[in-house]
């Protein structure tokens, strides 16, 4: 496994794409990073700020150098955000104001995080999907994970695995009703269809995990919107 290719990248860097470093690049790791070459390339077109990191490790340590030290930083619910150990280095870089949710002792109290989060300097959080044509998909229980992505914090970071990548925003859509949401109703336990059988119902439960379905079309103002895509599956 290669895991010394090229650092994190940008468009004004993709001509190193092509590791020479490391010859032994694999195929599933040479198909990674041309995808996201040409992902960079579509979304920045789009006013994002986008970069390519081979893996974890190299996502946490751009994640890191994209938020100014002294900062407050908030993050959605995100089995990536999480299982990366993002936010274990948020904490060990002890140089930022954390706003973590899952401090909270109760529902108030989480919920009175959620609206702190909303005016964070940086936000993190992940993507149910994400399309080769530009878009970001995003369904949401309660909104406040979309709601941060729309507005508030000055600084919002998406990292992606590249499983999340579809080819068009239907094919996105799709991923997220069908493949993001059922999955993570297991991990919360939902009552939901989805919960219950494992495929949506298109339901109006109190507790759908679909109360809102965000598409990302442009970042407004420009640069806001940071994507890091990661050669790796991450999250659902
Ligand atoms: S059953 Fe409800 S919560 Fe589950 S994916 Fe469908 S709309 Fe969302």
């Amino acid at each position: 496994m290669n895991t010394m290719i090229n650092s994190t990248i940008n468009t004004a860097q993709s001509d190193t794409i092509h590791n020479t470093k490391t010859p032994q690049i694999t195929p599933i790791e040479r198909r990674n990073q041309k995808l996201s070459e040409r992902l960079i390339k579509t979304f920045q077109t789009r006013g994002f700020d986008a970069h390519y990191c081979n893996n974890s490790q190299e996502a946490i340590a751009k994640t890191l150098s994209l938020i100014p030290a002294g900062s407050s930083v908030g993050w959605g619910g995100s089995d990536t955000i999480r299982s990366t150990g993002l936010i274990k280095a948020l904490y060990e870089a002890d140089c930022y104001t954390l706003i973590d949710r899952d401090t909270a002792p109760d529902l108030a109290r989480r919920t009175e995080l959620h609206r702190q989060t909303l005016l964070s300097d940086s936000f993190l959080m992940s993507a149910n999907a994400v399309s080769e044509d530009g878009h970001l998909v995003n369904i949401d229980g309660v909104g406040n994970r979309i709601a941060a992505l729309s507005f508030g914090p000055k600084n919002v970071i998406v990292i992606a695995g590249i499983n999340k990548v579809v080819k068009t925003l239907e094919d996105a859509v799709s991923r997220a009703r069908n493949t993001a949401a059922p999955i993570n109703a297991q991990r919360f336990n939902a009552q939901t269809p989805c919960g219950t059988n494992g495929s949506c119902a298109n339901c109006r439960t109190s507790g759908s995990l679909c109360s809102y379905i965000h598409i990302t079309r442009l970042s407004n103002p420009a640069g806001r919107i940071k994507i890091i895509f990661v050669g790796e599956n991450l999250g659902y």
